[in-house]
């Protein structure tokens, strides 16, 4: 055989590779092996470095020069009592890994190593595989051994010893098994541009690399790319599809920002940083073409440079992650508004609160026919695949019940637990909520509190640290500006797709350019980007005294107004983080490691105008926390107890409990309520379970 020196040489070459660089990794794997560790992990640079002709062989024949760089292993001089029969070489770091979405037939990559780089999207539960099955013949006993591989089940055909068909037996202690687990690595949301749908790719790991992720990790996977033909119910088709045997992984815990940030863009960003009106150039960088909107667009950059994750001496953490919510009328801007975070936010998902796959916005275990058998998918929804980003839901009132849950601690804890079928897993989602909800009833009434007018619980209310509300009221003044306003940026629109359709278009390059400065944003979203990008990851700012004033001074000015009687509880000790939160993120803005006075007052007048808007009693003008945390105004919680009382009073007075008409004409009589709030009353007490009729009419409480 022609074969067989030429593979003993390179078995050869790579003992010799072993001897220069992994002697001491060989020896500690030998004193683990079998049951801690089963792998040599080798570096792709330490044998390029070695022989670089070697190495670009590993690349494109993997399968075979794996099996080399094994036997080697087996021959490599150990203890007389140490054998590394079944260890395996795991390839890891290559020097550049492949797209997802650019992995085509004639880049020549199929059966090739390649590296990948993404997120696990979904991971399936670790389990058993059979790769070769011990059939027993019940007939005479003989044994049959039959490699199993990953075209279904193999079965023999007859017995090798009395030639019938069986019946068999699987022997399972003469069977090999070994660990199996698939994940689907989706490309990052960094990596996307212009809100592309995002590609994956499926690999199929075993034995020792196993268990090692889970959904929501980042990753670089390395392994061999295969092609699978797929089918349609019994019939094969002539497409096939790309998945990963999976080699090694590595899972990138840090920042992971392959955003290139050149010197110069540094120095333009710094210099832009000092310009003295820097928030409204902001301002005017984030939708453009939406009118107005300056304060909902100051939240949002505040939300895009987010405040200083703290950890603290005891080990808790608290976010600095700003979650905001944009609740109002229909076609208002505010769906067009979150697409345009997806151009600037560094990493970012954008979803409906429907959400695009099973796993919805949180997480979800599901079994479906992802992985070879009925094997539960622990897979990722948007808040975890945003992790370290922004996640930007639209139509965040339409969730589903299970995300409603586990939202809760999604949001304050920043982790989603799954636990179920066996799966206790805990995500990381350390990202920033952008929701934008519609009203329950479609349009926003201004004199019900807004907890009672969103279809989501107070408690999850109130985890957001800004909550503006979108009111679409005509008013001749602003009506014009914003016609003005959408007919220029339109207008802009239409001169720059004339003159790029049309080829003797009347307009000159100059008069197009005149129209389009006026609508474009002010800083351009890559330099935004950039500038983000930077901030977060260089600037840590701390309070002065003067911030921190501000801060407990609004704070308690606030608390105090509530202090007197019976007067509603204005703001919760949450609202103080977000002030925090707000003012940190409000200097990392100017690339200060300074939160100033400034700052502080910034963040406080937002606030103070949101609270305005959601948490005021309307109909008693008073700021009022409890709607935001409980979803009740303190007028309508009196108004309840109230009702109650008179039911509770005539119950005792009527043997079949409290006439419907004697309630109303008591309520108006003791408390001057009118006749209609006292019927809306008792029909939301009844929808509560607090009452009910034991006859029509008849009220008692439970
Ligand atoms: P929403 O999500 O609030 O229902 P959309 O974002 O879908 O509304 O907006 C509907 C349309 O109205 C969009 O084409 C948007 O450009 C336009 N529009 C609404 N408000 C404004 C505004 N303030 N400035 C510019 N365009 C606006
Ligand atoms: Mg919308």
């Amino acid at each position: 055989m022609a074969q067989a020196p030429q593979n003993q040489e390179l078995t050869e070459r790579f003992i010799q590779f072993y001897r220069n660089y992994y002697r001491e990794a060989i020896g500690e794997l030998a004193q683990k092996y079998p049951k801690e560790k089963r792998s040599l992990y080798i570096d792709y640079d330490d044998l390029y470095t070695f022989d670089a002709e070697l190495a670009d062989d590993y690349i494109t024949k993997p399968g075979q020069y794996q099996e080399y760089a094994e036997e080697a292993l087996r021959l490599f001089d150990l203890p007389a009592d140490v054998k590394l029969g079944q260890a395996h070489v795991r390839m890891q770091n290559l020097p550049e890994s492949v797209d997802i979405r650019n992995i085509r037939v004639n880049d020549d990559h199929i059966g090739t190593l390649i590296g990948v780089q993404g997120i696990v999207r979904k991971a399936t539960d670790v389990r058993p595989k059979i790769t070769e099955a011990a059939f027993e013949c019940q007939r005479c006993g003989t044994m049959s051994y039959i490699p199993q591989g990953d075209g279904g089940f193999q079965e023999p055909h007859e017995c090798q010893g009395c030639e019938r068909q069986g019946p068999f037996h699987i022997d399972f202690d003469q069977s090999n098994f070994v660990d199996s687990q698939k994940l689907r690595v989706q490309e990052s949301p960094e990596g996307l541009r212009g809100g592309e749908t995002p590609q994956s790719i499926d690999i199929n790991l075993s034995d020792d690399v196993t268990g090692k992720v889970t959904a929501g990790d980042h990753v670089t996977a390395v392994g061999i790319l295969h092609i699978e033909q797929q089918s349609s119910g019994n019939e094969k088709t002539p497409i096939f599809d790309y998945y990963m045997e999976g080699i090694s992984l590595a899972i990138e815990d840090e920042e992971f920002e392959d955003m290139d940030i050149s010197d110069d863009d540094v120095a333009e960003i710094i210099e832009l940083s000092n310009s003295p009106n820097i928030y409204e150039r902001m301002i005017d960088s984030v939708a453009p073409a939406i009118y107005g909107y300056d304060q909902e667009k100051l939240a949002m950059i505040l939300q895009l440079f987010s405040g200083v994750t703290k950890h603290l001496p005891d080990g808790s953490r608290i976010r600095g992650d700003l979650h905001m919510l944009l609740i109002g009328d229909p076609g208002t801007g505010k769906s067009q508004m979150l697409q345009y975070i997806r151009n600037i936010a560094p990493r970012s998902v954008y979803t409906s609160g429907k959400g695009s796959s099973s796993a919805g916005l949180t997480a979800a275990a599901v079994r479906d026919d992802f992985g070879d058998g009925q094997q539960w998918t622990l897979e990722a929804g948007a808040l975890v695949l945003a992790d370290k980003g922004i996640a930007a839901v639209d139509e965040l009132d339409k969730m589903r019940p299970e995300d409603r849950s586990a939202m809760h601690e999604g949001l304050e804890q920043q982790q989603i637990s799954v636990s179920k079928a066996g799966i206790n897993a805990t995500l990381k989602s350390r990202c920033s909520l952008l929701g934008a909800a519609n009203p329950k009833y479609g349009r926003f009434d201004q004199y019900e509190p807004i907890g009672e007018q969103i279809d989501l619980e107070p408690a999850l209310i109130s985890r957001f640290d800004l909550i503006f509300t979108v009111t679409d009221n005509p008013d001749p003044d602003s009506d014009s500006e914003l016609a003005e306003h959408i007919l220029k940026t339109n207008y802009a629109g239409e001169l720059n797709t004339q003159r790029t359709n049309v080829a003797n278009s009347e307009f000159t390059e100059a008069q197009v350019n005149a129209v389009t400065d006026e609508v474009a944003p002010d800083i351009d979203a890559e330099l935004l980007r950039k500038y983000i990008a930077y901030a977060k990851r260089t600037c840590y700012p701390t309070m002065t005294e003067e911030a921190k004033n501000v801060i407990r001074d609004f704070y308690v000015d606030f608390r105090a107004r509530g202090a007197d009687e019976d007067a509603p509880v204005p703001v919760t000790a949450r609202k103080l983080e977000a002030l925090v939160r707000l003012s940190e993120a409000s200097a990392r803005v100017r690339l200060s490691d300074k939160v100033t006075q400034e700052d502080a007052e910034r963040v406080t007048n937002i606030v103070e105008s949101c609270l305005r808007d959601i948490g005021m009693d309307p109909e008693t003008g008073e700021f009022d926390a409890d709607i935001v945390e409980t979803g009740r105004s303190k007028t309508q919680r009196d108004r309840i107890r109230d009702v109650l009382d008179v039911i509770r009073t005539l119950q005792d007075e009527y043997e079949d409990g409290a006439p419907h008409d004697e309630v109303i004409e008591r309520a108006n009589a003791e408390f001057s309520m009118e006749e209609k709030k006292v019927a809306d009353q008792l029909d939301k007490l009844k929808m509560k379970g607090e009452i009910y009729e034991p006859r029509a009419d008849v009220y008692r409480a439970t």
